[in-house]
């Protein structure tokens, strides 16, 4: 080696030891995957990424940042496999439809977006959207313009004519006209085909059905199964065609049970799950994603006069209730879990309530953790860069006050979150 060389290897080696890190001192570290709690680390962030995870609170070296969590629980970001940052649910969500347009959804967005990461939460899923507004959310966010959460989103939902994703229903007929696979209302095959491709031509990065009724839509039943074995092998085999998976909206037995024999990767509510679905999800490794906020929370509201209109409120007060039940069923027969809330039926922001809910379903603390973040991953296909506190791993990070293990609901009060290495909230 040259003299110059070996000066200049001193001066990268001496600008190494300088290079500001943040140093991050956690009381303790829950890092996603592990089963037990770590006391008194140090997570070390180099810019977006995790540069190491070390025993100890680290002293800072020249340069470096640290920021003291304690009294805190640190573990990585969390994620929600089921949202909605276009809506949020009110009473006068039947007439927001007609006097909401294309920018107002989009303005919402970005403020839900902003919400949902507030709260400790680094990546969403967005299972249907009004006019591909969390394409562009998506975008948005990864470019730095808006605050918000990674965005995996399927546009608009597939639903077939009167179904759950009808985005016509209870209109008049004159009104509402004969939607297509673009509006996402499919009958058939070649419908079906047209609209998965849209989706592809639209940017999606997932497609999601609605396999049976829905508590919300203005319909008669909740539990209905409304696409044929025919269509949904098409839907399953046209989008593996563009690398995309299928999220069906399923509540009745029988349509969930279709949408899990032809391949779909998730099966959202699950309410009416028998034995028999588990068994054909655990074989087919195919996810349930509860939602039992949703749940609870259509089923709270179901108990105020006009809240819901009338043919949406009996629905509400029979399938809401069922879904904690049915989630504890689930984890008792080992039907693989993963997190999600259906945010946008509650508010954006409370999506950490799911976590106590599924603990009292009988969950323990540390697997709910873990389904939010080390499971999410590795759902989604992203577990090589996100889900755990573990070196070179993007740096998404978060923390609540106290230990979310003896006190699950510590959740809910996420006070530092760090999204590749940016600092969003500290209090
Ligand atoms: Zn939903």
């Amino acid at each position: 080696m040259k003299f110059f060389e070996i000066i200049a290897l001193g001066i990268v080696l001496i600008a190494g030891n300088v290079s500001a890190d943040t140093l991050i001192h956690a009381g303790r570290l829950i890092d996603g995957e592990s089963d037990s709690a770590l006391t008194e680390m140090t997570v070390r962030v180099d810019g977006s990424q995790i540069k190491a995870i070390e025993s100890g609170y680290v002293a800072a070296g020249p340069g470096d940042t640290v920021i003291d969590l304690k009294n805190h629980t640190v573990m990585p970001g969390l994620m929600d496999m089921h949202v909605h940052l276009t809506h949020q649910y009110t009473e006068d969500s039947r007439l927001n439809r007609f006097i909401t347009n294309e920018a107002d959804y989009a303005i919402d967005a970005v403020k839900y977006a902003k919400r949902t990461l507030e709260a400790g939460f680094t990546v969403v899923r967005n299972l249907g959207d009004a006019f591909n507004v969390t394409i562009a959310l998506r975008k948005a966010i990864e470019d730095g313009d808006v605050p918000g959460p990674r965005v995996f989103s399927a546009g608009k939902s597939l639903a077939t004519t009167g179904g759950h994703a009808d985005p016509t229903n209870g209109w008049a007929s004159h009104i509402a006209g004969d939607p297509g696979p673009r509006q996402g209302v499919v009958n058939g095959v070649d419908d079906v085909r047209k609209a998965v491709r849209q989706r592809y031509k639209d940017g999606a990065d997932w497609i999601k059905i609605t396999a049976t009724g829905g508590v919300l839509s203005v319909a008669k039943s909740g539990e209905n199964p409304q696409f044929t074995d025919e269509e949904l092998v098409a839907l399953v085999d046209t989008a593996a065609d563009y690398g995309l998976r299928v999220a069906a909206h399923a509540h009745g037995t029988e349509g969930m049970k279709r949408a899990v024999i032809a391949g779909v990767a998730s099966i959202e509510h699950g309410t009416f799950m028998d034995q028999e679905v588990m068994r054909l999800m655990k074989k087919n490794g195919t996810y349930y994603v509860p939602t039992i906020l949703a749940g609870v929370w259509v089923g709270e509201k179901s108990k105020i006069d006009g809240f819901f209109p009338d043919l949406v409120r009996p629905k509400a007060a029979a399938i809401g209730p069922v879904i904690k039940s049915t989630f504890a069923k689930a984890y008792k027969a080992g039907v693989p879990i993963v997190f999600g809330t259906d945010s946008g039926v509650s508010a954006h922001g409370d999506n950490a309530q799911e976590f106590s809910l599924m603990v009292e379903g009988g969950m323990p603390p540390m697997e709910a953790i873990q389904s939010a973040t080390s499971v999410a991953a590795k759902f989604l296909g992203i577990d090589d860069t996100h889900g755990t506190l573990e070196a070179n791993k993007q740096a998404d990070i978060v923390a609540v006050p106290g230990n979310p293990l003896d006190d699950i609901t510590a959740m809910e009060r996420v006070s530092f979150v760090m999204k590749a290495g940016i600092i969003y909230k500290h209090e």
